[in-house]
Protein backbone atom coordinates (compact mmCIF):
# COMPACT_ATOMS: atom_id res chain seq x y z
CA UNK A 1 0.00 0.00 0.00
CA UNK A 2 1.23 3.05 -0.93
CA UNK A 3 -0.22 6.07 1.57
CA UNK A 4 -0.94 9.62 0.87
CA UNK A 5 0.91 10.93 3.81
CA UNK A 6 3.08 9.89 6.77
CA UNK A 7 4.50 12.08 9.17
CA UNK A 8 7.72 12.25 9.35
CA UNK A 9 8.19 11.59 13.52
CA UNK A 10 11.63 9.44 15.12
CA UNK A 11 13.42 8.63 17.87
CA UNK A 12 14.70 12.51 18.16
CA UNK A 13 10.39 13.36 18.75
CA UNK A 14 10.10 10.57 21.18
CA UNK A 15 13.25 11.95 23.42
CA UNK A 16 12.21 15.28 22.88
CA UNK A 17 8.77 14.12 24.26
CA UNK A 18 10.09 12.10 27.27
CA UNK A 19 12.32 14.72 28.70
CA UNK A 20 8.88 17.29 28.91
CA UNK A 21 7.37 14.66 30.76
CA UNK A 22 10.38 13.66 32.94
CA UNK A 23 10.46 18.20 33.54
CA UNK A 24 7.00 17.60 35.54
CA UNK A 25 5.39 20.81 33.34
CA UNK A 26 3.56 19.05 30.47
CA UNK A 27 1.41 22.04 29.23
CA UNK A 28 1.71 25.41 27.85
CA UNK A 29 5.41 26.59 29.52
CA UNK A 30 9.12 27.37 28.73
CA UNK A 31 8.92 24.89 25.70
CA UNK A 32 6.12 26.72 23.97
CA UNK A 33 7.92 30.00 24.74
CA UNK A 34 10.90 28.24 22.57
CA UNK A 35 9.16 26.20 19.82
CA UNK A 36 7.41 30.20 19.30
CA UNK A 37 10.88 31.48 19.12
CA UNK A 38 12.32 29.63 16.68
CA UNK A 39 9.41 29.38 14.65
CA UNK A 40 9.12 33.38 14.26
CA UNK A 41 12.68 33.43 13.50
CA UNK A 42 12.43 30.41 11.05
CA UNK A 43 9.52 32.85 9.13
CA UNK A 44 11.02 35.88 9.79
CA UNK A 45 8.31 37.35 12.15
CA UNK A 46 8.07 39.29 14.76
CA UNK A 47 6.28 37.74 16.95
CA UNK A 48 4.92 33.83 17.07
CA UNK A 49 1.96 33.13 19.64
CA UNK A 50 1.46 29.31 19.54
CA UNK A 51 -2.46 27.69 19.83
CA UNK A 52 -3.91 24.14 19.77
CA UNK A 53 -4.93 24.38 16.16
CA UNK A 54 -5.08 26.73 12.57
CA UNK A 55 -8.49 26.98 13.24
CA UNK A 56 -8.41 28.95 16.68
CA UNK A 57 -5.65 30.54 15.42
CA UNK A 58 -7.96 32.28 12.45
CA UNK A 59 -10.41 32.79 14.74
CA UNK A 60 -8.39 34.52 17.38
CA UNK A 61 -6.87 36.69 14.34
CA UNK A 62 -10.10 37.33 13.23
CA UNK A 63 -11.53 38.19 16.11
CA UNK A 64 -8.49 40.60 17.44
CA UNK A 65 -8.74 42.44 14.14
CA UNK A 66 -12.37 43.31 15.00
CA UNK A 67 -14.73 40.79 13.05
CA UNK A 68 -17.59 40.52 14.31
CA UNK A 69 -21.35 39.57 13.81
CA UNK A 70 -22.90 40.28 10.44
CA UNK A 71 -19.81 41.61 9.08
CA UNK A 72 -18.19 40.11 5.72
CA UNK A 73 -14.89 38.17 5.30
CA UNK A 74 -14.08 37.65 1.39
CA UNK A 75 -12.54 33.77 1.23
CA UNK A 76 -12.08 30.79 -0.88
CA UNK A 77 -14.95 28.22 -0.33
CA UNK A 78 -12.38 26.00 -2.40
CA UNK A 79 -10.58 25.42 0.88
CA UNK A 80 -11.10 23.04 4.21
CA UNK A 81 -13.86 23.77 5.96
CA UNK A 82 -11.68 25.49 9.29
CA UNK A 83 -11.57 28.39 6.55
CA UNK A 84 -14.64 29.39 6.62
CA UNK A 85 -15.34 28.01 9.98
CA UNK A 86 -13.29 30.73 11.76
CA UNK A 87 -15.04 33.32 9.82
CA UNK A 88 -18.71 31.88 11.14
CA UNK A 89 -16.74 31.26 14.66
CA UNK A 90 -16.87 35.48 14.65
CA UNK A 91 -21.01 35.77 14.00
CA UNK A 92 -19.69 37.12 10.50
CA UNK A 93 -20.71 36.03 6.70
CA UNK A 94 -17.66 34.18 4.56
CA UNK A 95 -17.99 35.71 1.05
CA UNK A 96 -16.58 33.35 -1.13
CA UNK A 97 -14.91 33.93 -4.10
CA UNK A 98 -13.45 31.63 -7.25
CA UNK A 99 -10.03 30.69 -7.40
CA UNK A 100 -7.53 31.02 -10.28
CA UNK A 101 -7.32 27.49 -11.51
CA UNK A 102 -3.51 27.41 -12.06
CA UNK A 103 -2.76 28.04 -8.57
CA UNK A 104 -5.51 26.87 -6.98
CA UNK A 105 -5.90 30.41 -4.90
CA UNK A 106 -8.21 33.49 -4.78
CA UNK A 107 -8.64 35.23 -7.70
CA UNK A 108 -7.37 38.71 -6.56
CA UNK A 109 -9.90 40.29 -9.45
CA UNK A 110 -12.77 38.33 -7.60
CA UNK A 111 -11.54 39.75 -3.94
CA UNK A 112 -12.07 43.07 -5.76
CA UNK A 113 -15.56 42.73 -7.12
CA UNK A 114 -16.38 41.49 -3.88
CA UNK A 115 -15.33 43.83 -1.32
CA UNK A 116 -17.98 46.09 0.02
CA UNK A 117 -18.86 48.36 2.57
CA UNK A 118 -19.35 45.40 5.01
CA UNK A 119 -15.96 43.86 4.25
CA UNK A 120 -14.17 43.42 7.06
CA UNK A 121 -11.25 41.41 6.44
CA UNK A 122 -10.10 39.09 3.49
CA UNK A 123 -8.99 35.68 4.44
CA UNK A 124 -6.34 34.19 1.65
CA UNK A 125 -5.14 30.77 1.78
CA UNK A 126 -2.21 29.33 0.48
CA UNK A 127 -3.64 26.10 -0.76
CA UNK A 128 -1.88 23.13 -0.39
CA UNK A 129 1.39 25.27 0.32
CA UNK A 130 1.09 27.10 -2.66
CA UNK A 131 1.88 30.73 -2.12
CA UNK A 132 -0.98 32.84 -3.57
CA UNK A 133 -0.53 36.62 -5.43
CA UNK A 134 0.01 38.21 -2.35
CA UNK A 135 1.25 41.50 -4.08
CA UNK A 136 -1.62 41.88 -5.65
CA UNK A 137 -4.03 41.32 -2.41
CA UNK A 138 -1.83 43.49 -0.25
CA UNK A 139 -2.21 45.70 -2.87
CA UNK A 140 -6.18 45.91 -2.32
CA UNK A 141 -6.10 45.35 1.26
CA UNK A 142 -4.31 48.56 1.09
CA UNK A 143 -6.44 50.18 -1.29
CA UNK A 144 -9.32 49.45 0.96
CA UNK A 145 -8.03 49.64 3.89
CA UNK A 146 -9.33 46.49 4.64
CA UNK A 147 -6.67 43.69 6.88
CA UNK A 148 -5.13 40.48 5.03
CA UNK A 149 -5.41 37.82 6.99
CA UNK A 150 -3.04 34.32 5.80
CA UNK A 151 -4.33 31.23 6.13
CA UNK A 152 -1.27 29.50 5.73
CA UNK A 153 -2.28 26.27 7.68
CA UNK A 154 0.03 24.16 4.65
CA UNK A 155 2.65 26.66 3.53
CA UNK A 156 5.27 25.91 6.24
CA UNK A 157 8.76 26.48 4.39
CA UNK A 158 6.73 27.96 1.45
CA UNK A 159 8.39 30.86 -0.05
CA UNK A 160 6.83 34.44 -2.41
CA UNK A 161 9.04 36.81 -4.25
CA UNK A 162 7.87 40.28 -3.30
CA UNK A 163 9.93 42.99 -2.56
CA UNK A 164 11.99 42.13 -4.60
CA UNK A 165 13.50 39.08 -2.68
CA UNK A 166 12.30 35.66 -2.16
CA UNK A 167 10.53 35.44 1.74
CA UNK A 168 8.76 32.91 3.62
CA UNK A 169 5.72 32.75 3.82
CA UNK A 170 4.42 33.71 7.78
CA UNK A 171 6.57 36.98 7.76
CA UNK A 172 3.79 37.56 7.63
CA UNK A 173 2.66 39.67 4.85
CA UNK A 174 -0.67 40.17 5.67
CA UNK A 175 -1.44 41.29 9.00
CA UNK A 176 -1.35 37.54 10.06
CA UNK A 177 -0.91 34.24 9.26
CA UNK A 178 -1.86 30.98 11.21
CA UNK A 179 -0.09 27.46 10.67
CA UNK A 180 -1.24 24.24 11.28
CA UNK A 181 0.71 21.04 12.92
CA UNK A 182 -1.84 18.85 12.03
CA UNK A 183 -0.44 15.29 10.59
CA UNK A 184 -1.80 16.06 6.99
CA UNK A 185 0.81 19.15 7.10
CA UNK A 186 4.32 19.26 6.75
CA UNK A 187 5.60 19.70 10.40
CA UNK A 188 3.52 18.53 12.72
CA UNK A 189 3.28 18.17 16.51
CA UNK A 190 -0.03 15.87 16.38
CA UNK A 191 -2.45 18.56 16.56
CA UNK A 192 -1.03 22.24 16.72
CA UNK A 193 -1.16 25.73 14.83
CA UNK A 194 0.73 28.73 15.06
CA UNK A 195 0.41 32.45 14.79
CA UNK A 196 2.56 35.29 13.28
CA UNK A 197 2.38 38.61 13.12
CA UNK A 198 4.93 41.78 13.53
CA UNK A 199 2.16 43.78 15.57
CA UNK A 200 2.98 43.60 19.61
CA UNK A 201 -0.55 44.69 20.37
CA UNK A 202 -1.89 41.61 18.20
CA UNK A 203 0.35 39.30 19.32
CA UNK A 204 -0.23 40.38 23.13
CA UNK A 205 -3.74 40.27 22.42
CA UNK A 206 -3.71 36.20 21.40
CA UNK A 207 -1.58 35.36 24.22
CA UNK A 208 -4.58 36.59 26.61
CA UNK A 209 -7.22 35.18 24.79
CA UNK A 210 -5.48 32.29 24.32
CA UNK A 211 -5.34 31.19 27.70
CA UNK A 212 -9.15 32.81 29.46
CA UNK A 213 -7.83 36.54 29.37
CA UNK A 214 -5.83 35.40 32.46
CA UNK A 215 -3.84 38.75 32.82
CA UNK A 216 -0.54 36.54 33.65
CA UNK A 217 0.47 33.25 32.23
CA UNK A 218 -0.09 30.46 34.74
CA UNK A 219 3.54 29.51 34.08
CA UNK A 220 5.37 32.50 35.49
CA UNK A 221 2.37 32.81 38.45
CA UNK A 222 4.01 29.35 39.31
CA UNK A 223 7.49 30.35 39.62
CA UNK A 224 6.75 33.05 42.23
CA UNK A 225 7.84 33.65 45.40
CA UNK A 226 4.64 35.69 46.46
CA UNK A 227 1.60 34.76 46.79
CA UNK A 228 -0.75 36.36 43.79
CA UNK A 229 -4.21 35.93 42.74
CA UNK A 230 -4.88 35.80 38.69
CA UNK A 231 -7.58 37.61 37.29
CA UNK A 232 -9.43 37.34 33.88
CA UNK A 233 -9.95 40.29 31.83
CA UNK A 234 -11.94 39.22 29.37
CA UNK A 235 -14.04 35.83 27.58
CA UNK A 236 -11.06 34.66 26.43
CA UNK A 237 -10.67 30.83 25.22
CA UNK A 238 -8.38 27.82 26.29
CA UNK A 239 -6.45 27.50 23.22
CA UNK A 240 -3.03 26.18 24.31
CA UNK A 241 -0.69 23.94 22.70
CA UNK A 242 0.86 22.01 25.13
CA UNK A 243 4.98 21.53 25.95
CA UNK A 244 4.75 18.13 25.01
CA UNK A 245 3.76 18.95 21.49
CA UNK A 246 5.87 22.16 20.93
CA UNK A 247 9.17 19.99 21.97
CA UNK A 248 8.06 17.58 18.77
CA UNK A 249 7.44 21.18 16.68
CA UNK A 250 11.14 22.47 17.30
CA UNK A 251 12.64 18.96 16.62
CA UNK A 252 10.38 19.35 13.65
CA UNK A 253 11.35 22.41 12.29
CA UNK A 254 15.20 21.54 13.12
CA UNK A 255 14.63 19.77 10.10
CA UNK A 256 12.08 21.82 8.28
CA UNK A 257 14.61 22.84 4.98
CA UNK A 258 15.65 18.85 4.32
CA UNK A 259 11.86 18.46 4.70
CA UNK A 260 10.96 20.90 2.13
CA UNK A 261 13.68 19.99 -0.17
CA UNK A 262 13.01 16.03 -0.05
CA UNK A 263 9.52 17.15 -0.80
CA UNK A 264 10.90 19.62 -3.79
CA UNK A 265 12.74 16.50 -4.97
CA UNK A 266 9.63 14.00 -5.09
CA UNK A 267 7.68 16.39 -6.63
CA UNK A 268 10.18 16.78 -9.78
CA UNK A 269 10.33 13.75 -10.22
CA UNK A 270 6.37 13.78 -10.36
CA UNK A 271 6.45 16.11 -12.89
CA UNK A 272 8.59 14.57 -14.92
CA UNK A 273 6.80 11.31 -15.16
CA UNK A 274 3.29 12.97 -15.18
CA UNK A 275 3.76 15.62 -17.66
CA UNK A 276 3.38 13.18 -20.62
CA UNK A 277 0.48 11.17 -19.25
CA UNK A 278 -2.79 11.96 -21.40
CA UNK A 279 -5.75 13.42 -19.35
CA UNK A 280 -3.14 14.65 -16.70
CA UNK A 281 -1.79 18.24 -15.40
CA UNK A 282 0.42 18.00 -12.95
CA UNK A 283 0.44 21.58 -10.79
CA UNK A 284 3.25 23.82 -11.75
CA UNK A 285 4.37 26.79 -9.70
CA UNK A 286 4.30 30.40 -11.19
CA UNK A 287 7.36 32.94 -11.53
CA UNK A 288 7.15 34.21 -8.11
CA UNK A 289 6.49 31.57 -5.67
CA UNK A 290 7.86 28.49 -4.13
CA UNK A 291 5.52 25.60 -2.90
CA UNK A 292 6.51 23.33 0.08
CA UNK A 293 4.43 20.47 -2.09
CA UNK A 294 2.76 19.79 1.03
CA UNK A 295 0.07 18.27 -1.39
CA UNK A 296 0.57 16.95 -4.99
CA UNK A 297 -2.79 17.59 -6.75
CA UNK A 298 -2.90 16.92 -10.18
CA UNK A 299 -5.68 18.35 -12.62
CA UNK A 300 -7.57 15.04 -14.51
CA UNK A 301 -9.29 15.48 -17.53
CA UNK A 302 -13.13 16.42 -17.22
CA UNK A 303 -13.84 13.70 -19.58
CA UNK A 304 -12.78 11.14 -17.05
CA UNK A 305 -14.70 10.29 -13.96
CA UNK A 306 -12.72 11.27 -10.82
CA UNK A 307 -13.77 8.46 -8.52
CA UNK A 308 -13.01 6.03 -10.91
CA UNK A 309 -9.41 7.02 -11.18
CA UNK A 310 -9.39 6.68 -7.68
CA UNK A 311 -10.87 3.34 -7.21
CA UNK A 312 -8.08 2.10 -9.87
CA UNK A 313 -5.42 3.51 -7.98
CA UNK A 314 -6.88 2.15 -4.97
CA UNK A 315 -7.38 -1.44 -6.60
CA UNK A 316 -3.14 -1.31 -7.38
CA UNK A 317 -2.60 -0.17 -3.24
CA UNK A 318 -2.31 3.55 -4.19
CA UNK A 319 -4.16 6.08 -1.74
CA UNK A 320 -5.24 9.45 -3.06
CA UNK A 321 -8.08 11.55 -2.05
CA UNK A 322 -9.85 13.77 -4.01
CA UNK A 323 -8.44 17.77 -4.55
CA UNK A 324 -9.74 20.45 -2.03
CA UNK A 325 -12.89 20.33 -0.59
CA UNK A 326 -15.54 23.55 -1.45
CA UNK A 327 -17.32 24.69 1.32
CA UNK A 328 -20.51 26.08 -0.24
CA UNK A 329 -21.10 22.65 -1.29
CA UNK A 330 -21.51 21.31 1.93
CA UNK A 331 -24.61 20.62 4.04
CA UNK A 332 -23.54 23.04 6.32
CA UNK A 333 -23.19 25.98 4.27
CA UNK A 334 -25.24 24.55 1.86
CA UNK A 335 -28.34 25.66 3.58
CA UNK A 336 -27.37 28.92 4.43
CA UNK A 337 -29.06 31.70 2.46
CA UNK A 338 -26.18 34.06 2.87
CA UNK A 339 -23.19 31.85 1.42
CA UNK A 340 -21.71 32.43 -1.35
CA UNK A 341 -24.46 34.23 -2.95
CA UNK A 342 -23.25 38.06 -1.58
CA UNK A 343 -26.21 38.61 0.05
CA UNK A 344 -25.41 41.73 1.16
CA UNK A 345 -24.12 42.93 -2.28
CA UNK A 346 -26.86 41.52 -3.71
CA UNK A 347 -24.18 39.97 -6.28
CA UNK A 348 -24.54 36.14 -7.19
CA UNK A 349 -20.99 34.78 -7.52
CA UNK A 350 -20.43 32.31 -10.10
CA UNK A 351 -17.44 29.65 -8.06
CA UNK A 352 -17.16 27.49 -10.94
CA UNK A 353 -13.57 27.22 -10.82
CA UNK A 354 -13.42 26.16 -7.61
CA UNK A 355 -16.15 23.05 -8.03
CA UNK A 356 -14.22 21.82 -11.18
CA UNK A 357 -10.68 21.89 -8.77
CA UNK A 358 -13.10 20.05 -6.40
CA UNK A 359 -14.83 17.61 -9.11
CA UNK A 360 -11.63 17.05 -11.20
CA UNK A 361 -8.35 16.63 -9.31
CA UNK A 362 -6.64 14.24 -6.83
CA UNK A 363 -3.98 14.17 -4.18
CA UNK A 364 -1.35 11.80 -5.32
CA UNK A 365 1.26 9.73 -2.77
CA UNK A 366 3.66 12.52 -1.39
CA UNK A 367 5.60 11.66 1.92
CA UNK A 368 9.26 11.89 3.36
CA UNK A 369 9.99 8.57 3.26
CA UNK A 370 8.55 7.78 -0.48
CA UNK A 371 10.50 6.14 -2.59
CA UNK A 372 11.56 6.72 -6.63
CA UNK A 373 10.33 2.94 -7.23
CA UNK A 374 7.01 4.06 -5.51
CA UNK A 375 6.82 7.70 -7.71
CA UNK A 376 7.43 5.48 -10.80
CA UNK A 377 4.70 2.75 -9.47
CA UNK A 378 2.03 5.64 -8.96
CA UNK A 379 2.54 7.18 -12.40
CA UNK A 380 2.85 3.92 -14.43
CA UNK A 381 -0.47 2.88 -12.80
CA UNK A 382 -2.26 6.22 -13.43
CA UNK A 383 -0.70 6.38 -17.05
CA UNK A 384 -2.90 2.52 -18.03
CA UNK A 385 -5.72 4.11 -15.74
CA UNK A 386 -6.21 7.25 -18.08
CA UNK A 387 -5.41 5.63 -20.94
CA UNK A 388 -7.95 2.90 -20.24
CA UNK A 389 -10.47 5.43 -19.35
CA UNK A 390 -10.14 7.67 -22.19
CA UNK A 391 -10.19 5.10 -24.74
CA UNK A 392 -14.37 4.01 -23.08
CA UNK A 393 -14.86 7.48 -22.75
CA UNK A 394 -18.67 7.45 -24.26
CA UNK A 395 -20.10 5.31 -21.67
CA UNK A 396 -18.06 7.47 -18.99
CA UNK A 397 -19.08 10.33 -20.29
CA UNK A 398 -22.88 9.53 -19.68
CA UNK A 399 -21.89 8.76 -16.22
CA UNK A 400 -20.06 11.97 -15.37
CA UNK A 401 -22.85 13.68 -16.44
CA UNK A 402 -24.87 12.22 -14.20
CA UNK A 403 -22.66 12.15 -11.02
C1 LIG B 1 -5.57 21.91 7.64
C2 LIG B 1 -6.11 23.21 7.30
C3 LIG B 1 -6.74 24.03 8.27
C4 LIG B 1 -7.03 23.54 9.65
O1 LIG B 1 -5.90 23.28 10.40
P1 LIG B 1 -6.09 22.64 11.88
O2 LIG B 1 -4.74 22.83 12.49
O3 LIG B 1 -6.45 21.21 11.69
O4 LIG B 1 -7.13 23.41 12.57
C5 LIG B 1 -7.16 25.28 7.87
N1 LIG B 1 -7.00 25.72 6.63
C6 LIG B 1 -6.41 24.97 5.67
C7 LIG B 1 -6.23 25.54 4.31
C8 LIG B 1 -5.97 23.68 5.98
O5 LIG B 1 -5.42 22.93 5.02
Amino acid sequence: MIPLMKPHLGEEEISAVSEVIQSGWVTQGPVVASFEESFAKCVGSKYAVAVSSCTVGLHLALRSLGVAENDEVITASHSYIATANSIRYCGAIPCFVDIDPKTFNLNPKQVEAAINDRTKAILCVHQMGMPCDLSALLALSKKYKIPLVEDAACAIGSETFINGKWERIGKPHGKVAVFSFHPRKILTTGDGGMITTNSKPLAEKFRLLRQHSMCESDHTRHRKKKVEFESYIGLGFNYRLTDIQAAIGLVQLKHLDEIVLKRRELAKLYEERLCVIKGITPPSESLNSKTNWQSYCVRICASVNTKEVMQKLLDRGISTRRGIMCSHLEPTYESEPWTWFGKNSGKAVSLSQSELARNHSILLPLFHDMEIKEIETVCEVLDKTMTGLIQQQPSHDKEFISE
